[in-house]
């Protein structure tokens, strides 16, 4: 992949692109965005442009020995560093193993470019020793770091990196990119996932890899007919189906997630076109802030996904967390 077909993301690309060509590009930048917008897939084209032998229109040729062992991710001067702990993350010994690392020279290309996704969990001991290297870089060194949000990262790193942020997509583009890319699936499904996925293209991936899509969605209809019927061993039975897997259950909490923001913007606004039947019966059903406060246990839960909480300890606290947010006595 290059540039001109990564989706979408115009205004990062309109930012970065003049700055490879004008030599401005730092030696350490940070890609910014939610999960499933293609940071890891945007910093390998930036680490293809950075070192590709032969660099067309601003674009790596995708063609060249560094481009094709960057993209099967073979590459001897492009580094993933490991990861390692409960979070996941990255150690202090691994960085000072970089540190003393960065200081050979590259084995094939003219640079060396090291690769940190996802460093919003990485410990502020492990930063400050990151922040060591970022101050003083050895010479023909890059760092590309990725995270979800700046607010878990120190100020001192942040100040060291050029910030880019990656947006989703116009749920258009995202159509369009989805029946090319799946021209055996049925339009009308392309279209559903392109729009329940909101523009974010890993999770409509996602979608598309989950078994039984169809299924899926139907269990978490039945999540929220049960819920506004006050049915509670109907909610469970329909919990426990859509938790059996980590992933069908982050699917399903997103769908819920997106009908339940729609049913908060019909309970305010009576002209939103809220036409499927689930945003309305939430929306007649529970007051604005009642459908505020389950918005906040969907996002809790799907936080505690993140963090690998047992899954049937996590089934039945979100069962009985939305059921007692919704028919609390106050
Ligand atoms: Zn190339």
């Amino acid at each position: 992949m290059n540039f001109k077909n990564f989706v979408g993301n115009d205004s990062i690309k309109k930012q970065l692109l003049p700055l490879f060509l004008q030599n401005k590009i730092s030696h350490a930048i940070i890609l910014v965005g939610e999960k499933g917008l293609g940071k890891k897939t945007f910093a390998k084209i930036v680490a293809q442009r950075l070192i590709c032998s032969s660099v067309t229109d601003n674009n790596p040729c995708e063609n060249c020995l560094n481009c094709k062992k960057i993209e099967n991710n073979v590459h001897p001067d492009v580094i993933y560093p490991e990861k390692s702990g409960t979070l996941q993350s990255y150690s202090i010994a691994t960085i000072r193993k970089i540190r003393l690392d960065a200081y050979i020279a590259p084995n094939e290309a003219n640079k060396k470019i090291y690769i940190f996704s996802n460093i919003d969990n990485m410990g502020i001991p492990a930063q400050n020793a990151l922040l060591k290297i970022l101050e003083e870089p050895p010479k023909n060194v890059f760092f590309i770091l990725t995270c979800i949000s700046l607010s878990n990262i120190l100020p001192t790193v942040c100040s060291r990196v050029q910030q880019f942020s990656l947006d989703r997509v116009d749920i258009l583009d995202l159509q369009n990119y989805l029946l090319k890319r799946y021209p055996e699936k049925s339009e009308e499904n392309l279209k559903k996932i392109a729009e329940i996925s909101q523009g974010n293209i890993g999770l409509a991936n996602d979608l598309l890899a989950s078994a039984d899509f169809e299924a899926l969605i139907y269990e978490t209809k039945k999540i929220i007919l049960a819920l506004c019927s006050a049915k509670e061993f109907d909610l469970i039975e329909a919990v426990g189906k859509i938790s059996e897997n980590r992933k069908d259950f982050l699917i399903g909490l997103d769908f819920l997630l997106n009908i339940f923001r729609e049913s908060m913007i019909l309970s305010v606004n009576e002209d939103f076109d809220g036409d499927n039947v689930c945003v309305k019966r939430i929306s007649e059903t529970f007051s604005t802030k009642q459908i505020l406060n389950l918005l906040d246990v969907i996002s809790k839960t799907k936080n505690y996904i993140d963090k690998n909480v047992n899954m049937s300890i996590l089934s039945t606290y979100f069962a009985s967390s939305v059921f007692s947010e919704a028919y609390r006595k106050n």
